[in-house]
């Protein structure tokens, strides 16, 4: 375990005490920091944490995440208590799109399925055909019979998408402000400086952007290359800066280096609120009934598209 100061670790073995006395396992994102994955059970991206969340046998599911994450463990695990630490930990990606304005689109292409990123609230989903994440984006889109769908709310991942398919997509102009804040001029500044490292950037990223990279996945395919790629010592990683706690936990031996900055709404969820969220089941995630089935839906194509 890496060093943490005396405060972090008497955190670290209360909250393992409570998690056995409430029967409860907590999920990790993989851009929380570095303390919250000492007393994770599950790390990983979100499509990785909802399969974990129906895996792993519990009564409550502490999600150290965003809301989004949060609702999508609760419709796949309609009998376990869902807790998210932090009410403030939101989505900028998700807050981009709502019912109301999926509707408008949907009319002006009625006969188009809708696939929806994971970063989007349950009553989008509700009004959607599939869920994905940038690890099944190309297959869930492959795996419809129409030739026309719509693509909400990541306008890069959809372009990323675009060049991988023959299916014309429809875009939301939505977009995540962690992976646009970066400019093609920083990462070859970067290259420069770090010539024999080899750059892996995140679909959420813009094109002008990703046209730098030697890899274009999401978090969880950038451990696979890493591990595949035993040769190379330095990477250049181009999502949330968390993730290279996660990489450098994963190889101890390669240099990790981050080209982003952070999300403050991943950064609101700490060791502190984890251990108030078990102590007073705070704060409860549950979806509204009338949209619940409807969403469960669209989250299970997913699985059952994906598999
Ligand atoms: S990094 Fe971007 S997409 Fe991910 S939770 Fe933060 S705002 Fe949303």
């Amino acid at each position: 375990m890496k060093q943490y100061s005396k405060e972090i670790q008497q955190l670290i073995t209360e909250i393992n005490i409570l998690k056995k006395e409430k029967n409860a396992i907590i999920l990790a994102h993989n851009y929380m920091n570095p303390e919250i994955f000492e007393v994770a059970d599950s790390i990983g991206d979100s499509f990785e944490l909802c399969k974990s969340a129906q895996e792993i046998e519990c009564e409550t599911i502490v999600f150290a995440g965003v809301h989004f994450m949060a609702e999508a463990a609760k419709l796949l695990n309609p009998s376990k208590k869902v807790l998210l630490p932090s009410l403030s930990a939101g989505c900028f990606m998700a807050d981009t799109i709502n019912a109301e304005g999926l509707k408008r689109v949907k009319a002006k292409y009625p006969n188009a399925p809708v696939v929806v990123y994971m970063n989007t609230s349950a009553a989008v989903k509700a009004l959607s055909d599939a869920t994905l994440t940038s690890s099944n984006a190309v297959k869930i889109v492959e795996s419809f019979k129409e030739d026309t769908i719509i693509f909400a709310p990541d306008k890069h991942l959809c372009e990323y998408v675009q060049s991988q398919t023959k299916k014309k997509l429809i875009p939301w102009q939505g977009f995540c402000h962690v992976h646009t804040n970066i400019s093609p001029k920083f990462i070859q500044k970067q290259k420069d400086k770090y010539p024999n490292a080899h750059v892996i950037i995140h679909p959420e990223t813009p094109k002008r952007c990703t046209n730098l990279a030697d890899h274009i996945c999401g978090t969880g395919g950038m451990s696979t290359y890493i591990a595949k790629h035993p040769e190379i010592k330095t990477f250049l990683i181009g999502t949330e800066e968390g993730m290279t706690n996660k990489l450098q936990r994963d190889f101890p031996e390669r240099e990790i280096i981050s080209l982003m900055g952070s999300c403050i709404n991943m950064k609101q969820i700490s060791l502190e609120n984890i251990k108030r969220a078990l102590e007073n089941n705070t704060y409860e995630i549950n979806v509204d009934a009338d949209i619940f089935n409807d969403a469960q839906k669209c989250m299970t194509e997913m699985m059952r598209r994906s598999a």
